[in-house]
């Protein structure tokens, strides 16, 4: 029996304040762009505390909504699995916090992931299946390339980026489109770099050309390198303004 984690929908007030806190003092745009009726002068942790308050309703509605919806997520968990061919093992929690921070912010330590409460369902279906892809991900990673540390699963990372690319070509694998029904691609930013170097059908078809997963890893990493050395792949997407964490 293969054991799938247990898939915890519900809000978590601290940790998407925080969040939003440190990504505001990342960038001075962020607030301006991203919550249109913040006011420069107010206290940023009230302002979301408020926001929590008045939009409680809806955001109970939303966990009901997206819970509705588990037995796709719990799919994916299986299909995900066996498309990698390894087991959840320790990962046996997901914890899917319905919040207002906009850029859906993952935390592979707790397994864990902000969705923005105003998106549609199906929406919040298709970022779930990439983060979930994630955990799975990364952990077949650290037992592939042992000595990768953690901080490289993060941006700017190579590893990282590597896992943004290919999380969209698994979910490209027809076992997850029929379950959620959506396409999934690059970045939009990344995509437009794809359209003039076209790094992503490489890893595309070598999905399809590799025996299993792992073979795939090595593959894709040693691609990754070759296209990095004759295009600068690695400063072509981090180059450009994008505040990407999941
Ligand atoms: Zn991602």
């Amino acid at each position: 029996m293969n054991k799938i984690p247990e898939i915890n929908i519900t809000t978590n007030k601290n940790l998407d304040t925080k969040t939003i806190a440190e990504l505001a003092e990342m960038n001075d745009k962020f607030m301006e762009i991203h919550f249109k009726d913040y006011r420069k002068d107010q206290n940023l942790t009230n302002y979301i505390i408020n926001k929590y308050l008045a939009e409680k309703n809806n955001l109970s509605s939303k966990i009901r909504e997206l819970e509705n919806k588990l037995n796709i997520l719990e799919e994916a968990c299986k299909i995900i699995s066996e498309i990698m061919g390894d087991k959840w093992e320790k990962i046996n929690k997901i914890n899917v916090f319905i919040g207002f921070c906009p850029i859906i912010p993952r935390f592979l330590d707790t397994k864990s992931f902000i969705l923005p409460y105003e998106l549609n369902v199906n929406i919040k279906i298709h970022f779930s299946v990439h983060e979930i892809i994630h955990f799975l991900y990364f952990q077949k990673w650290a037992k592939i390339y042992k000595k990768d540390s953690i901080e490289t699963f993060e941006s700017p990372h190579q590893n990282w980026i590597l896992s943004e690319i290919i999380a969209p070509v698994i979910m490209r694998d027809g076992r997850i489109f029929d379950l959620i029904k959506t396409e999934s691609n690059l970045y939009p930013e990344w995509k437009k770099i794809d359209d003039q170097y076209k790094y992503f059908d490489e890893f595309l078809s070598l999905y399809y050309k590799t025996s299993d997963f792992e073979d795939f890893l090595i593959e894709a990493k040693k691609k990754y390198y070759e296209i990095d050395n004759k295009i600068n792949l690695t400063s072509l997407l981090t180059s450009r303004d994008s505040q990407h964490m999941g």
